[in-house]
């Protein structure tokens, strides 16, 4: 057990999961590409109208998967903000490509669409969008300047199940996107993730990429007649266990969805009148994106006070978290940072505070972390 009285995270378990598990084990294949990697797979493409959805290892695993279908080259460029986690940049790294970081917006944390334009040179292969606590980047103007150049898009949708940008299902927007189910994310498996790809250009070869490059996905639906190795690829297709555990999560979907939500307007409302007092400010959602309660966050003015905050909820029992060290900044990449200052990016590191969100915390609960917030800013 942890020390704290609130946990930043604890993961839900719907009750259902071991029951969809004992079933795949009674029909006998869990091997990747089951009967229960297909029925959720169809659960998501019925539910968002995805072009066509593989389940991975991890957002990660699905994210590389991206980076080989983009047909990176050594030394092609890829645009992506610094503020997101490092399996965003590393995917493409691993194909040698040349990270090129943008600053996010002044007001939230999402890519900054204006700062695009002149980073793109004839090597951009890709540009990368991070749906930031799973609230939409603006994508239209994203779209239109990728399709007048011919880059893809990718969402980043690790934060973003069950959201949308003006109707439109984050994740189906893009070219191709990508989810995480690790178990700090609204529906988990432990360890899982998705790749999800809009451009009927990638299907084929996607499948390869997951079956270790070879043609076995089409082998098995009689539509060639053996199989063998065709292209670059590796095991990045889950156990049908695995599946079947996140069809257990599925099928509560909509309670998680509504519970988490429910908690990010506690806390909003509950901090509003502290934020109008301009003690902090809090995650503003545009009117062409919708709350999915992945996460709730306030900014504080300083990086001294969000330290300082921080340790005083942790005295009270209260486990809260900052968030993204600058990937443009971290030891692996500083060196190879072209020098551009992302001021806003930096902002948000220094001064960002996750809060506790997870489907069983309670209103008391809630209520408790931000009557410790008030008393802080009281002193
Ligand atoms: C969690 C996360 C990932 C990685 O997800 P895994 O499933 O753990 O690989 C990637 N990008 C973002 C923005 C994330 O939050």
């Amino acid at each position: 057990m942890s020390k704290f009285e609130i946990p930043f995270n604890k993961p839900f378990f719907t009750g259902r999961e071991a029951y969809h598990v004992s079933l795949a084990v009674t029909q006998g294949k869990i091997s990747g590409n089951g009967l229960y990697t297909a029925k959720t797979q169809e659960f998501f493409c019925g539910k968002y109208g995805f072009g066509k959805t593989l389940l991975t290892h991890s957002c990660t695993a699905a994210l590389e998967m991206a980076a080989i279908l983009a047909n990176i080259q050594p030394g092609d460029e890829v645009i992506m903000p610094s503020f997101t986690f490092v399996s965003t940049a590393n995917a493409f790294v691993l194909r040698s490509a040349k990270i090129v970081f943008a600053d996010c917006l002044r007001d939230f944390p999402n890519i900054d669409i204006s700062t695009i334009e002149p980073l793109i040179t004839a090597k951009t292969k890709a540009i990368v969008v991070v749906h930031y606590a799973g609230i939409a980047c603006d994508m239209d103007p994203i779209l239109q300047l990728a399709a007048e150049k011919g880059i893809p898009v990718i969402e980043d949708a690790a934060h973003a199940i069950d959201s949308y940008y003006k109707g439109r299902p984050l994740g189906s927007i893009g070219q191709m996107a990508t989810f995480s189910f690790h178990e700090t994310k609204n529906i988990t498996c432990g360890e899982g993730g998705m790749l999800v790809l809009n451009d009927e250009q990638y299907f084929n070869r996607a499948e390869i990429i997951w079956e270790k490059g070879t043609n076995r996905a089409a082998f098995y639906r009689g539509e060639v007649d053996k199989y063998g190795w065709v292209d670059i690829g590796s095991s990045y297709l889950p156990s049908d266990l695995v599946a079947a555990f996140l069809f257990g999560q599925l099928e509560m979907l909509e309670e998680i969805q509504k519970k988490r939500v429910s908690v990010f307007q506690r806390y909003y409302s509950n901090l509003k009148p502290l934020a109008e007092k301009s003690l902090f400010s809090l995650p503003e959602i545009p009117g062409y994106a919708t709350c999915n309660g992945h996460l709730f966050y306030l900014v504080t003015r300083s990086a001294a006070e969000r330290d300082n905050l921080l340790s005083f909820l942790k005295q009270k029992g209260v486990q809260a978290v900052f968030h993204y060290l600058p990937l443009h900044m971290s030891s692996f990449f500083a060196a190879k940072h072209d020098g551009r200052a992302l001021p806003n990016t930096i902002r948000f590191s220094e001064s960002l505070i996750r809060l506790p969100l997870f489907y069983e915390i309670t209103d008391q609960q809630v209520d408790y972390v931000c009557e410790c917030i008030v008393q802080y800013f009281k002193k």
